[in-house]
């Protein structure tokens, strides 16, 4: 059975608390890993979490904030210490080559692995495999900054009863998934769409189109929430989002969980979020994230 699921490593904007490592996301997509914006410590977060560096596929950061991007430098010494034998590739905005230059060379080791270095500079498709396609889209902050989105490609679900009254059995139903008919009836007379599963990854952006853009039809979604509603003016002009903006988000994009995180250090009492959120309207699953929580994918409808 695949796996696929977020393993939250920190959740702190800004500066690390006392119950909140700076960011850092693990997505396991199947037989991959994707991690996400590893700020200060993620490396020791990976290790609590039970997440190795062999199970890294692919690093993805929004932006060269030290919250989403000073990890980079222990994790990638990390892949190069541990000889870790498949490709890994790493996706960031073009504009911060020369940042994430100084983090992967930051100190003395020896290199052993060859990190591939796939920077970001458009809108667009970044990389396709038969279980997703890794797309990428220009958010609003201080700094530039690109949200990520996985899109699995639709597949077809096949109905017993339609197979059974065609009379379609055993071998058979893998040969009409694979030749698309069978002696004169078509896949799509018993088959019906399987909407292929939707992640999106958005942080730190003010409000924007690219927001609304990666978060339509997620099904799960991860999205920064720095503030609680009262600072709407403080997040409007760090390139921020409130707990409300980014619950509507959710709620006008037909999100089905949504995971709040990015907390600015000036809250304490995290269920206020998800008050907030809830007000905003958002009716789906709701997760105000802590480090080292693990939230899965909701089941396929
Ligand atoms: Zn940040």
């Amino acid at each position: 059975m695949s796996v696929r699921e977020l393993v939250v490593l920190g959740t702190a904007s800004q500066v690390p608390t006392r119950h909140r490592n700076h960011n850092g996301y693990l997505l396991r997509w199947d037989g991959e890993g994707i991690l996400f914006d590893p700020g200060e410590g993620t490396q020791r977060q990976m290790l609590r979490a039970g997440a190795a560096a062999h199970d890294l596929n692919r690093i993805c950061v929004t932006h060269f904030h030290g919250d989403h991007s000073l990890g980079l430098a222990g994790v990638i010494q990390r892949i190069n210490l541990d000889k870790v034998p498949h490709r890994i590739t790493a996706h960031y905005p073009r504009s911060g080559q020369r940042f994430f230059d100084r983090l992967r060379y930051a100190t003395a080791y020896r290199e052993t692995v060859s990190l591939t270095e796939a920077p970001v500079d458009a809108d667009g498709t970044l990389a396709t495999t038969e279980a997703y396609t890794l797309q990428a889209r220009r958010l609003s902050h201080p700094v530039e900054s690109f949200g990520y989105r996985l899109v699995e490609p639709d597949g077809r679900r096949m109905l017993p009863d339609r197979l059974a009254a065609h009379g379609i059995k055993g071998p058979d139903v893998s040969r009409i998934q694979r030749e698309g008919s069978l002696n004169g009836v078509t896949l799509e007379a018993v088959s019906e769409v399987r909407r292929g599963q939707r992640f999106a990854f958005v942080m730190d952006t003010r409000l924007c189109e690219g927001v609304h853009a990666l978060a339509e039809g997620c099904d799960l979604l991860v999205i920064e929430s720095t503030f609680l509603d009262g600072d709407e003016r403080l997040a409007e002009e760090y390139g921020h989002l409130t707990a409300g903006q980014a619950a509507r988000v959710a709620r006008d994009a037909g999100v089905r969980h949504l995971v709040l995180t990015h907390f600015s250090q000036r809250y304490t009492d995290p269920e206020e979020f998800e008050r907030q959120a809830r007000a905003a309207g958002f009716e789906g699953e709701l997760t105000v994230a802590s480090d080292l929580l693990r939230v899965a994918l909701p089941k396929r409808r």
